[in-house]
């Protein structure tokens, strides 16, 4: 009886979840995709949806971006260098693809695939 009601309530956790990453799934597909935009220095309160990139000798040097999410943190990214973590930037206009995915490891805990400006979560 209580293995019974244990399978149950997990299979039940286990449907609530999958549903939850449904909806989060399509409200991702109605949200205008995430751009790249050059700036000259670290944006005070970057846009949502913007992925704020800082060139250095015509190269992508950093990158900040509003946690996708919904928490309104600032994820800031490497986008040069030899040092991990870093992250390769596809091209430096439109939707933006990042290289590998960004895995934040404090706060939200957010991990995500940044491909055409669509965020895809893992
Ligand atoms: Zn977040």
């Amino acid at each position: 009886m209580i293995a019974w009601t244990g399978r149950i309530a997990a299979a039940v956790r286990s449907a609530v979840k999958a549903s939850a990453r449904t909806v989060t799934v399509w409200r991702e597909r109605r949200r205008p995709p995430i751009a790249v935009v050059i700036v000259d220095e670290e944006p005070g309160r970057p846009a949502p949806r913007t992925l704020h990139v800082l060139m250095r000798a015509g190269e992508p040097a950093v990158g900040w971006l509003v946690c996708p999410c919904g928490c309104g943190d600032v994820i800031s990214l490497r986008l040069s260098g030899q040092r991990s973590p870093r992250w390769y930037l596809r091209r430096a206009a439109g939707p933006a693809t990042l290289v590998p995915s960004v895995w934040r490891k404090a706060g939200c805990y957010s991990h995500f695939i940044l491909r055409d400006g669509r965020v895809h979560w893992c």
